[in-house]
């Protein structure tokens, strides 16, 4: 497919349409002049204005400057269309998944060899953009982008916002629902959450990349919420303080036991997870909001060092 985009100034030329989200379609494009390669975010725009969400993902990605963070090299608004014109990424996450399995490598051995390379590369994103004020709010497989060597980036900052100590209420809407943190789930109007949201979404990714399937297939909020608590025991106040304070706190829910996440998971995939993966993976899924393992902490822990395997993909 060799079309020119509308742009009046730079006129790219499309070469394929790489990806579709819930607000844009991403081509990947080339520079006729510079030949650069580069993926071109076309977001829609109503007649009253721009998209808060497009107009918080430029301002956020201006701001930005970091290796596992996609650059953005111009902004381009025309015939009602934005279009974010960034770095291009070989495919995302989720379908790097979903075809991984290749020759010449054990499941076992890709499955820890992309989780640790991988998952240091989110916390390090993700670290950066907490350290700067920045919560992502929907972090999930097909936002995050890969290439051929091995280099990872958080994309879509659509659904993110700045935070500010004192806290503010923000709404709980937000994320796609198997990633959702168990404090958005409980609540029903604006609430107090924080970075911890995105450190249950990194537990959430860090599952998947070890089963190679979602760690819930939910059908509802409610049946989301359970299937956490069927994982990971009910909740109660010593366990998390916070608890019977939320909106849909219910004395009546289900009363489960901690699962042996090890067995879990062993069941479900036949992958043996080490007690370090298995430590790692279950302070990122603490309840308490304030007790879940930051960024900066979760890459210091043991998971990254022992040597179980080299941290290179391919
Ligand atoms: P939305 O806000 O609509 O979800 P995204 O920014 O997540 O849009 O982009 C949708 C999809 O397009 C992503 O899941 C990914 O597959 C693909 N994509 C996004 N950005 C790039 C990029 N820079 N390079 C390559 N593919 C991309
Ligand atoms: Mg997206």
């Amino acid at each position: 497919m060799h079309k020119k985009s509308s742009q009046s100034s730079t006129s790219y030329e499309i070469l394929k349409r790489c990806g579709e989200g819930s607000y844009g379609v991403v081509h990947k494009a080339r520079h006729p002049i510079t030949k650069r390669i580069v993926a071109i975010k076309t977001v829609q725009a109503p007649k009253n204005g721009y998209p808060r969400s497009c107009l918080r993902e430029v301002y956020l990605l201006k701001r930005m400057n970091h290796v596992n963070l996609p650059k953005l090299y111009d902004v381009i608004c025309e015939d009602r269309q934005v279009h974010i014109v960034m770095e291009y990424f070989d495919m995302d996450l989720y379908s790097y998944m979903k075809q991984s399995g290749r020759p010449g490598m054990t499941l076992g051995h890709i499955k820890l060899c992309s989780s640790k390379s991988f998952l240091h590369q989110i916390l390090s994103g993700l670290e950066y953009c907490h350290s700067h004020g920045i919560i992502h709010r929907d972090l999930k497989p097909q936002n995050l982008l890969i290439r051929m060597n091995g280099r990872l980036c958080i994309t879509d900052f659509g659904l993110s916002r700045p935070f500010g100590i004192p806290l503010r209420a923000y709404t709980p809407k937000i994320a796609t629902l198997r990633y959702k943190a168990p404090e958005l789930l409980l609540s029903r109007h604006c609430c107090f959450y924080s970075l911890g949201v995105d450190m249950w979404g990194v537990g959430c990714i860090l599952a998947e990349m070890m089963l190679l399937h979602p760690l819930f297939s939910p059908t509802s909020e409610l049946d989301q919420l359970l299937s956490i608590f069927k994982m990971f025991g009910t909740p109660n106040a010593s366990l998390w303080p916070g608890y019977p304070r939320m909106d849909f706190y219910n004395v009546h829910y289900p009363v489960w036991s901690k699962k042996d996440l090890r067995q879990c998971f062993l069941k479900r995939s036949g992958f043996d997870m080490s007690l370090t993966t298995m430590h790692l993976l279950e302070l990122m899924m603490v309840y308490d909001p304030g007790d879940r393992i930051t960024a900066k902490q979760a890459m210091l822990h043991p998971f990254f060092y022992d040597d179980e395997t080299i941290l290179v993909w391919e």
